[in-house]
């Protein structure tokens, strides 16, 4: 769908240069997306993964990130691997709604309420960022992070349009559940992509 350079805004990463691969296609639905032009694959162009590894390599950044749109839609290993023989590091944001496939450096694993993810993806993941859109997705929130690795870091992050009410209640939580840590999209208060 769209590929640039920036600063990554979210999650453990948060503050650090990236180079971001957005892939078109996703079934997940999520009411709140605020990709939605994403969803339709067919509405953007094919881009060979050597193009895709050469703009990323070009842009100077040691981080590229794989997003989304759902990129577990596709079978990753084609395009870690030409990001790998480049020297590159690969990070991929994931409602983990398909098996994983690819080499990566780095998983952050985003469930989302609106399709169950698959159940080998939790054990992959190395950050767990539940979206807080109201106060039963603490809860659920929990549920995951029975299931990830013991090393995982844990983020809760407020949905942006729902940031008003839910910074309150998460900044509550997080100080009884130490444990996890509050994700700002840092990038929405810089006014970068
Ligand atoms: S998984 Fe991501 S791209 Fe897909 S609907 Fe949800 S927020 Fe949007």
């Amino acid at each position: 769908m769209e590929d640039f350079y920036t600063i990554q805004g979210e999650g453990a990463y948060q503050g650090r240069a990236a180079y971001f691969i957005r892939l078109g296609g996703c079934d997940v639905g999520c009411v709140w997306c605020d990709v939605k032009d994403s969803w339709d694959a067919a509405a953007h162009p094919t881009v060979n993964v050597k193009e895709m590894t050469r703009r990323a390599k070009t842009s100077g950044g040691e981080i590229v990130v794989v997003t989304g749109g759902e990129p577990t839609l596709y079978d990753l290993s084609s395009l870690t691997a030409e990001l790998k023989k480049a020297g590159l590091k690969t990070h991929l944001e994931s409602s983990g709604a398909y098996p994983l496939t690819g080499e990566w450096d780095w998983v952050c694993f985003s469930p989302k309420k609106f399709k169950a993810p698959d159940p080998s993806f939790p054990g992959r993941a190395n950050e767990l960022k539940v979206v807080i859109f109201n106060k039963s997705d603490f809860e659920w929130a929990e549920e995951f992070a029975l299931h990830v690795p013991p090393d995982c870091q844990l983020f809760l992050q407020p949905e942006w349009s729902r940031e008003k009410e839910m910074v309150p209640l998460i900044i509550q939580y997080v100080k009884d559940h130490p444990k996890w840590t509050i994700s700002l999209q840092v990038h929405k208060y810089m006014n970068i992509p």
